[in-house]
């Protein structure tokens, strides 16, 4: 999608951080981190949010958690810990249109998140 970031951003079109990227997703820094370590891990192919997703996702969306799990471990934050967070609509506040997932590590985190 010509108008969405995070597509630009995995098309190369605007530049990022990118840590990791394979077939189905990319993850690059987070602009604005939340915390030491902040990526977003995103599908290559655009969906607007969990809302959309179909059984042929299923693939990309298992791909997700694992690039996450592999990028805490080359990011150094898997021994103590680190929140995965996807915030989907109005009330969660997900403000990109294009589903990703939060990695945020390297300090601790409050539950329950406001
Ligand atoms: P959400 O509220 O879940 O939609 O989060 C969107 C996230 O995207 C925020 O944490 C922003 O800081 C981040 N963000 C927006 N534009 C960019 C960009 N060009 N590169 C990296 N992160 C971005």
């Amino acid at each position: 999608m010509d108008d969405c970031i995070f597509c630009r951003i995995v098309s190369g079109d605007i530049p990022s951080d990118v840590v990791y990227r394979d077939e189905y997703v990319t993850a690059f820094r987070d602009i604005e981190p939340m915390a030491p370590a902040h990526i977003l891990v995103v599908p290559n192919e655009h969906l607007a949010s969990t809302d959309d997703l179909e059984e042929r996702h299923e693939a990309a969306m298992g791909r997700l958690l694992r690039a996450a799990s592999v990028i805490a471990r080359q990011e150094g934050i898997s021994d103590f810990g680190y929140r995965l967070t996807i915030n989907t609509g109005r009330n969660a506040n997900q403000l990109v249109p294009h589903l990703h997932l939060h990695l945020m590590g390297g300090r601790q985190f409050g539950w329950p998140p406001g």
